[in-house]
C-alpha cells in the first residue's frame, strides 16, 4: 500500500499538514468512548479460561480472524471501509449521481464491481434497480449480505462472494457497471484492469459505466520544511549516519495533503481515460509535460491528483482530489526531487513521466520522470525512478 504522512490507509485523518480540510471526523469517531467501551468489556472477560472459543467474544469483535489474515487484504477489515465510507466527498458524489440520475437505473440490472460493503449496490436498489450483483472479493462479502438482508433489500442486491475475475454471473448481460476502483495515484492497485475486464465480459452494447471518465493531473510544489522532515532527516538519526535509507524514502512517492499555497506552477492535466472504451495497456503510458512557475520559488517536488467524472448524468458530475479541492482520503501523491529548483517566475520545468505497472506484482505501480529547468539560476536535468508500493 502506499506510503504517507498521516499513517496508512486506515487512518483516516485528513490532517496532513494542511490548513483546509472537508471536516472528516473519522480520526474522533476511532479513538471515541464506543471503543472504549469494547476494550473495557474485553477486558472484563480475560477471567475466563476459554476466551478465544467463546462465542460472544468472536461475535464481538466480528469474527475470529488475527492480523495474518489481514496482511494480504487489508479490505477484509472494517477499518478500510469505514475510512471510504467517512470520506464524504466520495460517498456523497456516488449517492448523489445514483440518486438524481435515477433514469439510469429504473428497471435496469447493474453489477457493482468490488461492492465492499454493499453501499453503491444499496444506492442502486434504492434507485429503482431491476437487479444489483454486488461482486466483492474479500471477506467484507459476508457483512455485505448481512448488510442488505438487514435492510430488505434481499430480493433486488445478490452479493456474490469472489473475484471478478473468477465469479459466475446468474445473468449473461449487465445494464450498468458501477465501481469504486480508484487507488492512491489513480492507478496503485490497478483495479482498473478489473473494471475492464467486467466491461468487457458482461456489459451490454450501449451499457453505460460509472464513472467514465477520470484525468490525471501534475504540479509542482515547494516543500522544503516537510522534504527535510521526511528525507534528510535520515542524514543524523541521533548523530547516526543513516542516509542510506534517504535513496529508498526518495522512491517512495508519499500520499498526503498539499496546501494550496505551496503550488509554484501551473496545474497540468497529463492524461485523460475514457473508462468506457479504454483497454488494459492503457494504464501504461508516457506523457510530455510542462510546469510554468506563476511565481519566484524554489520547488521540491512534484504533486500527481486525479478527478473523476461521471459524464452520462443528467448534468456532468464528478470529484477531485487536487490540492484546490475538499481533501479526500486520496490526498494528493508527492514525488520528491533529488534537486531544489530555483525558478523564476515564467520559466518551464519541463520532461515527462512514464507509469506502469510493475512487472512482478501488477498493483504496484512504476514512475518514472524526466526533468529539466533551463533557468536563469539553476539548470537542472535529472531521471528519477519511483515506486508505489
Ligand atoms: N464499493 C465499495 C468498496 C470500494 S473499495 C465502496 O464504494 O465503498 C474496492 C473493493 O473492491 C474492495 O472491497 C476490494 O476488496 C474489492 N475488489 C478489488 N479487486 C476485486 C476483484 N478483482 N474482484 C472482486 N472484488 C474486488
Amino acid at each position: 500500500m502506499g506510503k504517507r504522512r498521516g499513517g496508512n490507509k486506515s487512518s483516516a485523518s485528513c490532517s496532513g499538514k494542511s490548513s483546509y480540510s472537508n471536516g472528516f471526523l473519522v480520526a474522533d469517531a476511532t479513538c471515541g468512548g464506543v471503543n472504549d467501551e469494547v476494550v473495557d468489556v474485553a477486558e472484563e472477560r480475560t477471567e475466563s479460561s476459554n476466551l478465544e472459543d467463546s462465542p460472544e467474544v468472536k461475535a464481538l469483535v466480528g469474527s475470529d480472524k488475527t492480523s495474518a489474515d489481514y496482511y494480504f487484504d487489508s479490505y477484509s477489515h472494517f477499518g478500510i471501509h469505514e475510512e471510504m465510507l467517512k470520506d464524504v466527498v466520495r460517498t456523497k458524489t456516488y449517492q448523489n449521481v445514483i440518486y438524481q440520475n435515477a433514469f439510469i437505473f429504473r428497471n435496469k440490472v447493474v453489477l457493482d464491481v468490488g461492492a465492499g460493503t454493499g453501499i453503491l449496490s444499496l444506492f442502486c436498489a434504492k434507485a429503482g434497480a431491476k437487479h444489483v450483483y454486488a461482486v466483492e472479493c474479500s471477506l467484507m462479502a459476508d457483512m455485505a449480505k448481512e448488510i442488505v438482508q438487514a435492510n430488505g433489500f434481499s430480493n433486488v442486491i445478490t452479493v456474490l462472494k469472489g473475484k471478478i475475475e473468477e465469479v459466475d454471473l446468474p445473468v449473461t448481460h449487465v445494464d450498468v457497471i458501477i465501481s469504486e476502483w480508484m487507488g492512491y495515484f489513480l492507478l496503485f492497485e490497478n483495479m482498473l484492469n478489473t473494471v475492464l475486464y467486467a466491461r468487457d465480459k458482461w456489459l451490454i452494447n450501449d451499457g453505460i459505466v460509472l464513472p467514465d471518465k477520470t484525468s490525471l493531473y501534475l504540479t509542482a510544489i515547494e516543500d522544503a520544511e516537510y522534504k527535510e522532515d521526511k528525507i534528510e532527516f535520515w542524514n543524523n538519526v541521533y548523530g547516526f549516519d543513516m542516509s542510506c535509507i534517504k535513496k529508498q524514502a526518495m522512491m517512495e512517492p508519499l500520499v498526503d495533503t498539499v496546501d494550496q499555497n505551496q503550488i509554484v506552477t501551473n496545474c497540468l492535466l497529463l492524461k485523460t481515460m475514457d473508462i468506457s472504451k479504454m483497454v488494459a495497456g492503457d494504464v501504461s503510458f508516457t506523457v510530455p509535460f510542462k510546469l510554468v512557475a506563476e511565481r519566484n520559488d524554489f520547488i521540491h517536488a512534484l504533486v500527481a491528483y486525479f478527478d473523476v467524472a461521471f459524464t452520462r448524468c443528467h448534468k456532468l458530475m464528478g470529484f477531485s482530489t487536487g490540492p484546490r479541492s475538499k481533501c479526500t482520503h486520496w490526498k494528493q501523491t508527492v514525488l520528491y526531487l533529488e534537486d531544489v529548483l530555483t525558478i523564476c517566475e515564467g520559466e518551464a520545468l519541463v520532461g515527462s513521466m512514464s507509469v506502469e505497472p510493475n512487472k512482478k506484482n501488477h498493483r504496484d505501480i512504476d514512475i518514472m520522470l524526466k526533468y529539466s529547468l533551463n533557468g536563469r539560476r539553476c539548470q537542472v536535468s535529472n531521471v528519477q525512478y519511483y515506486k508505489m508500493r
